[in-house]
């Protein structure tokens, strides 16, 4: 009994390796996903400042346009003020261009507010260039890195399967089929215990169970969560 006591807990600890790596490679579609999903954002936040340069670019432009009009409106009252007839005509003229003076003013310091909010944009933009580089080879390295371990585990879980296969072959049918019942609800599914308390459910073993456990007479389940059980006392000695 002791020896099928101790190919329980080989297979086991083939059958936690086995889930293990399961685990591990039912989860790499997600880290390809988040990987990708950080290159998306990347890429996002850079055609978001890209547009938003361009729009300041366009406003800088037409405003420029603007200046070139009222430039060109005082150019054409300034060249009619020698045919003005009257004194009141004339100083309409002059007030006409005074506005239109104030206005090229105007325009042109909004120009130069213009100008620097490009300018920043354009800051703005080289730093979103830099990041989404850096993120794309970061994600690129991440998906190889998850690509060679997806070979490796796959490497794993062959060579586990065919432990587990040899581990359970070697198991005697009964305490095997009493093993493979309990592991199809719950993992894992032997309990190593060394007081009078089962180590999976917590819950108090009967004195008389346990004076069996450490004679090793017979194979014990708990009569709660129905796990093996195994006293430690159990793993260590030959015989
Ligand atoms: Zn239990």
């Amino acid at each position: 009994m002791r020896e099928t006591l101790r190919q329980l807990v080989v297979l086991q600890r083939v059958d936690d390796e086995l889930a293990g790596v399961k685990l591990e490679a039912e989860g790499l579609p997600a880290r390809c996903e988040a990987a990708e999903g950080e290159r998306t954002a990347s890429q996002a936040a850079l055609e978001g400042v890209g547009e938003a340069l361009k729009a300041r670019e366009l406003e800088q432009r037409g405003l420029e346009s603007e200046l070139a009009d009222a430039e060109e409106r005082i150019r054409h009252l300034e060249s009619q003020t020698a045919q003005v007839k009257s004194n009141e005509a004339y100083h309409a003229l002059l007030a006409e261009i005074d506005a239109g003076k104030q206005s090229k003013d105007d325009l042109e310091e909004r120009i130069l507010e213009a100008m620097e909010v490009v300018s920043e944009q354009r800051n703005a933009l080289t730093a979103a260039e830099a990041n989404a580089r850096a993120t794309n080879s970061r994600v690129d390295e991440e998906l190889a890195r998850i690509e060679s371990r997806e070979t490796e585990l796959a490497k794993d879980r062959d060579r586990l399967s065919a432990a587990r296969d040899e581990a359970a072959n070697m198991l005697d049918p009964d305490a095997r089929s009493r093993y493979e019942r309990v592991v199809e609800r719950r993992r894992p599914g032997i309990a190593i215990i060394s007081k009078e308390v089962c180590s999976g459910c917590r819950v108090g073993i009967p004195p008389q169970d346990f004076v069996e456990l450490i004679s090793a007479t017979s194979l014990l389940q708990c009569r709660t969560c129905k796990r093996v059980l195994v006293h430690r006392d159990m793993l260590g000695n030959g015989d």
